[in-house]
């Protein structure tokens, strides 16, 4: 499998945990950005002619927030410079504040056909010290519009003063509002950011709260039907994200736009993440890409466990011996002894128990830490 991802850095308003490159007074630079943008996919066009793609993601920053002609132009780029699947997945995150019927239209005629919607929590009063700019309402209009279509809604957990219920009331609107896919993700306090001095005053839920929250949302996700394919993903049946997927199963996929990263053919690259060199690269004719690097053996084998035991279909046992020629029990003999409590085998596939999934970082210490011996 291999996907592309498509970063549009531009929102309203910065929130106020937004550690992405996303820049709120920039609006007007949005039609020479994506000129850009669609300059780099013709640039990269030749060399990856070989590929056929299975996902597009236009992700940001806001890709709703820019006129919508913009999404639809990227897409045809895209199909005029690579080989996409006639049943790709092609996913556009979507902002509630920045909705309306014309746009969704468009998007339709792009070719969307998934879309990933930020609602973070369905009290207004969170959605306010968060600094997004919809309220509740906006939501629930939002999803009126995609009204059969396949879409998904994040749903943060760790805010402040949320609670259980919230958190309840969230899942429930986002069930009823028809979505088929929920992310359900701990907000990450980054240093720098306005809402990490709410973090310094003791304001925001501890780990062992945000644990028994994301519990709690568990069990309330899987009765509902949603059924976890990863960490912080459910999704209905036939609903999970291949885009997603393609990154767990260390499969390869191509960025375009600023700060976007690749990963094909055993390389890792990144492009700038300042805006002005971005452009300047592009139409100066070089790859905007700042870092570079070909991933060595050892670091792809831990990447390859890291990844696969994120998620509920694990690690299959012949895929890493067919990518690696060497078997999990030759590479990692001490890992697989201090973690064999945590650790399951369901046929040839190695999961973690479902009861530490959420703890899956401290699962994974061991691996990481005999990769470096
Ligand atoms: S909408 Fe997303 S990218 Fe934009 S400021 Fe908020 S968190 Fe950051």
């Amino acid at each position: 499998m291999a996907g592309i991802y498509i970063h549009v850095p531009f929102c309203r308003h910065k929130c106020s945990y937004c550690d992405f490159t996303s820049f709120p007074d920039k609006i007007e630079m949005a039609e020479a950005y994506m000129a850009c943008l669609y300059k780099e996919l013709k640039m990269r066009g030749d060399e990856l002619k070989e590929y056929e793609f299975d996902t597009v993601y236009f992700g940001g920053g806001t890709p709703s927030y820019i006129p919508p002609k913009l999404i639809l132009g990227a897409m045809n780029q895209i199909r005029k410079c690579f080989r996409l699947k006639p049943d790709a997945e092609v996913t556009l995150e979507l902002n509630p504040g920045t909705i309306g019927e014309s746009k969704v239209q468009t998007y339709l005629q792009a070719g969307i056909n998934r879309f990933s919607i930020g609602l973070q929590t369905a009290i207004d009063e969170q959605l306010a010290d968060l600094g997004r700019i919809h309220n509740v309402r906006d939501y629930v209009y939002a999803t009126k519009l995609l009204a059969g279509q396949n879409f998904s809604t994040d749903v943060m957990l760790g805010l402040k003063n949320q609670t259980k219920d919230d958190v309840a009331k969230t899942i429930e609107l986002a069930y009823r509002c028809g979505s088929k896919h929920i992310s359900m993700y701990a907000l990450t306090v980054e240093d720098g950011t306005p809402i990490y001095t709410d973090y310094l005053n003791g304001e925001l839920p501890d780990s062992d709260e945000v644990a028994e929250m994301y519990e709690f949302g568990r069990k309330l996700l899987e009765e509902k039907g949603y059924k976890r394919y990863e960490i912080s993903n459910f999704a209905m049946d036939g609903y999970e994200s291949k885009h997603n997927l393609n990154y767990w199963r260390r499969g390869e996929y191509i960025g375009f736009g600023v700060s976007a990263s690749s990963f094909m053919q055993g390389k890792r690259f990144t492009n700038t993440f300042d805006m002005d060199e971005y452009m300047k690269c592009v139409i100066s004719g070089f790859y905007p890409a700042v870092t570079s690097e070909q991933v060595s053996e050892t670091d792809a084998k831990f990447e390859y466990v890291m990844l696969a035991l994120r998620t509920r279909e694990g690690l299959s046992m012949q895929g890493y011996k067919n990518a690696f020629g060497t078997t999990l029990a030759e590479d990692f003999p001490n890992a697989l002894k201090k973690t064999v409590k945590y650790l399951e085998l369901d046929g040839e596939r190695l999961k973690i128990k479902d009861e530490y999934l959420y703890v899956q970082n401290s699962v994974l210490m061991p691996f990481m830490e005999e990769e470096r011996e």
